[in-house]
């Protein structure tokens, strides 16, 4: 998975939008590049990964955001 704008590989969560169910459907999530933050999809798989990784950032507190 990379960002269709700037060819990074590292994405956030994005805040979920009614019109993002469609994608849902075909079991992909809206993710926000960290770098550009440009708005793209990706996979199921790779959002609970970084659901996870937004947890474990919560053990170790860095204010990145
Ligand atoms: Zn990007």
């Amino acid at each position: 998975m990379i960002c269709p704008n700037c060819y990074g590989s590292e994405f956030r969560l994005s805040h979920f939008r009614w019109r993002d169910l469609e994608r849902l459907a075909v079991l992909q999530y809206p993710i926000r590049c960290r770098h550009c933050q440009e708005r793209t999809y990706g996979g199921f798989l790779l959002a609970l990964y970084l659901l996870q990784v937004r947890r474990h950032h919560r053990k170790h507190p860095s204010h990145t955001e």
